[in-house]
């Protein structure tokens, strides 16, 4: 355990006596006293010391996992916020998200009761994608009193024109990064209410996931933590298999989202840049129209998505839709729900819960 920066003599002790009964509490890389006050907190369920809790929330399984962990552990529902960054951003066309991602977390924070506020860079990932010789586009987020925030937007200039490609690293990859990881920073940084508080920044990261996932933290410092602000990075499920989590779902009757009814494993984007080929034969049955705009700009940087060099065509091409694979009573239905604005009511009844056709699939893609 890292006790950096504490002055606490018996700290260690402590800290370690708390987390030998919590073994699912550890909390590693925190000054002594913030772990000591957060495994005590999930022992007795008392969150007195945190003002709040804010949940990335992408409306995937992992993210509603998340809420269910806190909801278990006691978080009270009225200091519990979801936050969801929307990729597209509010003044372009949609182009990489689901059509209907928006509604269903309303309707998730609706049916649990709690607040949600929704973030974007101004003009999303077609702005972005489209930066010639401008700084990046600010970030923008909605407030408590129901006005917007803004930040960002006078930074160096650039120039992009590559569509991101498949790679760890965050400069290649520049979508997670600029459009949700910075996004989510900045509107902790800016917004007052973060300062002079205690808050849980909760993200669904699971170790099973990838080999770079099972060497995270289930508690640690987040990068916007300062001598003013505290913000501690929970990442409630991360030794959770995916078995726990859709038994989660099942549990608190939560409908997956439209897109693992229709086959996908994780619900990212609907274009992600880390599909495999059914993904990108899928989309190509489901959204033509789109896929086409994609291929248009793939073609126009002169470089694939692909590493391998392989166009999303010819992805697409070698795939088979997940559509093929449903039943055929279901397939019209889930096309049409995919391509809907409008999600299906979320909470549903346990007993009706069915394991959606992506579970346990292929899961492609970091974010
Ligand atoms: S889900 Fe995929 S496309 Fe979307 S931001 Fe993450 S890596 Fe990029």
């Amino acid at each position: 355990m890292n006790c950096a920066g504490c002055s606490m003599k018996d700290c260690a002790s402590r800290v370690e006596a708390v987390c030998k009964s919590l073994p699912k509490a550890k909390a590693t890389a925190l000054p002594h006293e913030e772990a000591l006050r957060l495994t005590q907190a999930f022992a007795t369920r008392d969150w007195t010391e945190y003002d709040r809790c804010v949940v990335a929330f992408s409306g995937g399984k992992d993210s509603a996992a998340c809420v269910v962990a806190l909801l278990e552990a006691g978080f009270p529902a009225d200091r519990l916020e979801l936050w969801h960054h929307e990729i597209d951003g509010r003044e372009s066309e949609a182009l990489f998200d689901w059509p209907q991602t928006t509604d269903y977390c309303r309707k998730f924070a609706a049916a649990f009761g709690l607040k949600l506020r929704f973030s974007w860079k101004v003009g999303g990932f077609e702005r972005e994608l489209n930066r010639n010789e401008t700084p990046t586009a600010p970030t923008r987020w909605e407030r408590e009193d129901g006005t917007i925030g803004e930040t960002g937007g006078k930074g160096p200039k650039g120039t992009r024109g590559l569509l991101p490609q498949v790679s760890p690293d965050l400069k290649v990859r520049w979508c997670s990064a600029y459009l949700k990881i910075d996004v989510g920073a900045a509107m902790l940084r800016n917004e007052p209410r973060f300062a002079e508080a205690r808050t849980l920044f909760v993200t669904g990261e699971r170790r099973e996931e990838s080999s770079s996932r099972s060497k995270y933290m289930e508690f640690e410092k987040d990068r916007t933590w300062s001598n003013k602000r505290t913000v501690v990075r929970c990442r409630p499920v991360l030794d959770w298999g995916e078995e726990e989590v859709w038994e989660a779902l099942r549990r608190w009757g939560i409908r997956p989202h439209v897109a693992y009814r229709a086959g996908f494993s994780r619900l990212s984007c609907a274009f992600c840049i880390f599909g495999n080929d059914d993904q990108w034969a899928t989309l190509l049955e489901m959204f033509p129209d789109v896929f086409e705009k994609v291929e248009r700009y793939e073609a126009k940087s002169g470089k694939t998505i692909a590493r391998s060099g392989k166009t999303i065509r010819e992805r697409a091409e070698n795939g088979t839709s997940y559509l093929a694979k449903l039943p055929e009573a279901e397939r019209a239905e889930i096309l049409a729900e995919c391509r809907a604005t409008e999600a299906t009511e979320v909470k549903m009844d346990p007993a009706d819960w069915k394991l959606p056709a992506g579970a346990f699939g292929n899961s492609m893609g970091p974010c």
